[in-house]
């Protein structure tokens, strides 16, 4: 469920005509719904009240300070995969003391930092990063608390760019080498391991691949504490899917029904790292129709956003649902979507059939909250896009459009 609907013939984000903030703030712009993110927060915190648990945000979905206020202010945690990730979860209110934090390459000066401001643990991908951190601690003076990721090796049946748990990925460690390193561990002196993470991939529409490797880390979870592993905190990740064309993802109630009765058998805090699932239905792209281009083949229907503000298409052969802003009668057509880059991978749709356009209409690209304005660039001398934040009636800039004076900044010529 977001917050996005028609009444009648116009778009609206919650009660503010999204015409309306096309017209206001300019186009290509990202306009979020507080309250859709915060009825997803709300709807699985609720929905796993019967667990030990913690929802850790994953900063790297969406990372405007606006929108993870929004999450600290309900009480979320966070996941981070850099130390920059953790400046900004500060800067927004967040508390280090919740964040959680992943990536396969963190560097001295991260991990030093990430201890300075006390965060909850590490999740380590292999016996080098654990020995850097345990180094890094001693010259702080500090212990720091770890896990391993696990890597179960269940196919989650996403888009390849987007799986993360089978052993071809570079993430996480298989279960008998992660076993091995706790051990090492025992004879570090900086080091404590708290907990078992494991993030098997993004973007899973069914309970299967979580039921099957929560399986799987059960046992493993067993072995350790039997070793004297003192497991407390044991962290499932991220991944679940929302709706961008015609996936039918389970519900945060059905989520729980599948796998709340397996995690209570950890008997420890479980730790939840959901990114898409947060944001992703809570936020649109605005981009405006330049011009309407017929070819003896094709009409491409050319926009004033590109590749450089949403890549998933590009990137992941993503599909996100185009509609107009203000509805017009007449016939449809099929068309390309391109923006105005000079790549052949510039588009958001290719063949689609689309409601009747005309130049100047404003078009929205559904369900870009996440992995969205994230992942822009600045490609061809570009301003990044600004970013709204619709709250009820109310609406702000929540970042501002981007000048050519900020992109020739930092350059010396
Ligand atoms: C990216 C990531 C997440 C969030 O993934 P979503 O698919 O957006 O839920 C969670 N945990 C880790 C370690 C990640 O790298």
């Amino acid at each position: 469920m977001h917050r996005f609907e028609f009444r009648k013939r116009r778009l609206y984000c919650e009660e503010v005509p999204v015409d309306t903030l096309a017209a206001t703030y300019g186009t290509p712009l990202y306009v979020y719904s507080r309250n859709t993110m915060l009825d997803h927060f709300t709807r699985l915190d609720s929905a796993l009240a019967g667990i030990d648990h913690t929802i850790c945000f994953a900063v790297k979905a969406n990372s405007n300070l606006a929108v993870l206020r929004t999450f600290a202010r309900a009480g979320a945690g966070f996941d981070i995969v850099s130390a920059g990730e953790l400046y900004r979860v500060i800067a927004a209110g967040g508390d280090p003391r919740k964040a959680v934090f992943a990536g396969v390459g963190k560097t001295e000066d991260e991990i030093a930092f990430a201890l300075g401001k006390r965060i909850l643990f590490f999740s380590v991908e292999s016996d080098v990063e654990l020995a850097r951190i345990n180094a890094v601690a001693r010259r702080l003076k500090t212990t720091a608390r770890f896990c391993i990721r696990v890597n179960p090796n269940v196919d989650a049946h996403t888009h390849k760019y987007i799986t993360t748990g089978t052993h071809e990925n570079k993430f996480g460690l298989d279960f008998a080498t992660a076993g091995k390193v706790y051990a090492a561990a025992g004879r570090m002196k900086n080091v404590r391991a708290v907990v078992v993470q494991m993030h098997i991939g993004s973007q899973i529409t069914t309970t299967r691949p979580y039921q099957m490797a929560v399986g799987k880390l059960l046992a493993f979870v067993a072995g350790l504490r039997a070793l004297g592993v003192d497991v407390q905190y044991v962290d499932i990740g991220g991944g679940m899917g929302i709706v961008y064309r015609d996936e039918t993802p389970p519900t945060p109630v059905a989520f729980a029904n599948a796998v709340a009765g397996r995690l209570k058998e950890f008997g420890a805090t479980i730790l939840f790292e959901p990114g898409r699932f947060l944001v992703g239905s809570g936020g649109i792209l605005v981009t405006r129709v330049q011009y309407i281009k017929k070819t003896a083949h094709k009409t491409f229907v050319i926009v004033d956003g590109g590749m450089n503000d949403l890549i998933r298409p590009a990137l992941y052969e993503a599909y996100h649902e185009i509609v107009p802003c203000v509805r017009r009668a007449g016939k449809g057509l099929v068309a390309d979507v391109v923006g105005p880059i000079c790549e052949s991978g510039d588009f958001f749709a290719k063949d689609r059939a689309l409601p009747a356009l005309k130049a100047g209409d404003a078009i929205a690209l559904m369900s870009a909250g996440a992995y969205g304005f994230v992942m822009s660039s600045n490609y061809n001398t570009r301003p990044r896009a600004a970013e709204i934040m619709v709250d009820g009636a109310k609406h702000r800039v929540v970042r501002r459009r981007e000048t050519w004076d900020d992109l020739l900044a930092p350059e010396r010529g």
